[in-house]
């Protein structure tokens, strides 16, 4: 293991052989956002206790990992007691264009096609970045492969290739210990070492702030994750009210607890796209009688389907998983979920089951045309969907919407509808960044020596995920790791 770290330096020491622009007892108007006496970065105003002669990258997620990997010898700090990020507790899919595993169930698919697709895909056209990146995807699947990974297409239905997700066989613990494995031997990690803080010189970046001190170093590329722990951020960029919506679950102690939006505020960083956020559409809880949520079973027979203004059906309800699916239903107004008393009952617990009143968030009524009615969807369509319903079991492999037909299992009995709720997932805002992450500041410009990679960077690739993102978004994290790398090595 490369020693990256020169001894410590006491403050009053001769600077004579640091490379840091800062001198003893330096003044803090030295330092970016040095008005405001309560950021991190007036905090600072001694020398460094460590010097790092390589870049530092904080946080060892897929997006830390690949700029470390690629970087060769550098210092990565992170903040839980093992590396992964998030996605070590992930599924691990990718969004990979063009690729041997669709070639092989015969889907013709490449970067025109998936362009094509985007707008659809993420609620906006492709930026140059975004075609950079589907480009670059099979490229991605490649340097997994060669890492030994392999990968099956998880919706093949020809239906879903605007899907294109791509799991591996590992799932993502297998992914992240694959990447981990491939670091060279330069590379330092140091796991429980939260970052508190930025440092800056002439706005420059000069090092970052650990509970042990300051580390200085002229490169530094924030890989921290996104900002999903925080609902004051997300409600604050999202304008969802409270209880529209609910967060993920906690991750082990990986905490996407948006550090970097912190940092942002206090150095005046430029951040971009906030609002948009991955969300899940979360059909497996209803509003009971006694205020609590009452969870539906989640099985592979999923008895609703999802109607909007028209009164037809217009995603495969069984994918409830997917942001981009969740991206229609947000383009939509008045979107029910739609299935029976009956289908509901037998998806609750008996112990929830007296409590199963109907409410606000979901309503009965005798036929469909009359539920319809009282939804203020097109009645006759609904009463047309329901009837088609029936019979899409018996008939095909995959409906029109690309729904496998042996996944619908409505009961027959009184019609209900009920209001999909959302997941708070992933975040396609974060950090403004260039093509090649690098950090902007709230007027545009660069901030020398700052980067940003992965979620931090609203997936570390600007404008690609739209106003609701797309699903399997880590490919675009790994690759946003070898490329912010690239640009690091080639220099200004
Ligand atoms: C349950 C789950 C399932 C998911 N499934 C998928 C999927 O199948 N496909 C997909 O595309 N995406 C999925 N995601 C999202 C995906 O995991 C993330 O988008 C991805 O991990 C982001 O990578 P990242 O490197 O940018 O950040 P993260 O994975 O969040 O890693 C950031 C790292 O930085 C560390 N850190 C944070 N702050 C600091 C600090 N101040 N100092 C030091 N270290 C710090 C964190 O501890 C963490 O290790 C899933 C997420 C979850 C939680």
């Amino acid at each position: 293991m490369l020693l990256v770290l020169s001894a410590c330096v006491a403050p009053d020491a001769d600077t004579g052989g640091l490379a840091l622009p800062i001198l003893p007892d330096a003044p803090v108007g030295e330092v970016r956002a040095a008005e405001d006496a309560s950021t991190s970065a007036t905090a600072i105003r001694t020398l460094p206790e460590q010097w790092s002669d390589v870049p530092i990258v904080i946080g060892a997620g897929p997006s830390g990992l690949t700029a470390a990997m690629d970087l060769g010898d550098t210092l990565v700090l992170e903040a839980a007691d093992v590396v992964g990020g998030r996605a070590r507790y992930a599924g691990g899919f990718l969004f990979l264009v063009g690729t041997e595993e669709q070639a092989a169930l015969g889907i013709e698919d490449g970067p025109a096609l998936a362009e094509a697709d985007w707008e659809a895909l993420t609620g906006a056209p492709p930026t140059d970045a975004t075609r950079a990146f589907l480009a670059a995807t099979d490229g991605v699947r490649d340097r997994l492969v060669g890492m030994g990974l392999t990968f099956t297409l998880q919706r093949p239905s020809p239906a879903s290739r605007a899907l294109r997700e791509h799991g591996p066989t590992t799932s993502g613990r297998g992914l992240v210990d694959a990447l981990a494995a491939n670091l060279p031997a330069g590379v330092e990690v140091r796991v429980s070492t939260p970052v508190r803080g930025l440092v800056f010189v002439d706005g420059a970046v000069a090092g970052v702030r650990t509970d042990d001190g300051w580390i200085g170093a002229d490169t530094v590329v924030i890989a921290s994750g996104g900002f999903m722990d925080r609902a004051d951020l997300v409600q604050l960029h999202t304008g969802w009210s409270d209880g529209g919506w609910r967060m993920g679950t906690t991750y082990g102690d990986v905490a996407a607890d948006g550090s970097a939006l912190d940092w942002a505020a206090d150095a005046r960083l430029g951040t971009a796209n906030l609002g948009a956020i991955g969300t899940y559409r979360d059909l497996l809880a209803l509003p009971g009688a006694d205020g609590t949520a009452i969870q539906l079973a989640s099985s592979a027979g999923l008895p609703w389907v999802w109607v909007d203004t028209t009164g037809t059906r217009f995603i495969d309800e069984s994918a409830t998983w997917s942001v981009l699916l969740s991206g229609f239903v947000q383009a939509r107004s008045n979107v029910w979920a739609v299935t029976t008393r009956e289908s509901i009952e037998a998806a609750v617990s008996e112990a929830d089951l007296p409590f199963l009143v109907e409410g606000d968030g979901w309503r009965c009524a005798d036929d469909w045309e009359a539920l319809g009615t009282d939804l203020g969807v097109d009645a006759a369509a609904l009463v047309e969907t329901m009837a088609t319903v029936d019979t899409i079991r018996a008939r095909t492999a995959f409906d029109a919407l690309g729904r496998p037909s042996t996944s619908f299992s409505m009961r027959a009995g009184t019609p209900c509808a009920f209001r999909p709720g959302s997941v708070a997932a992933k975040n396609f805002g974060g950090l403004a960044v260039d093509d090649d992450g690098r950090v902007l500041d709230a007027a545009g410009a660069v901030v020398p020596g700052l980067w940003a990679v992965g979620e931090a960077a609203g997936m570390g690739v600007p404008g690609m995920g739209g106003a609701w993102g797309f699903d399997g978004s880590l490919s675009a994290v790994l690759w946003s790791g070898w490329r912010t790398a690239a640009a690091i090595r080639t220099g200004p």
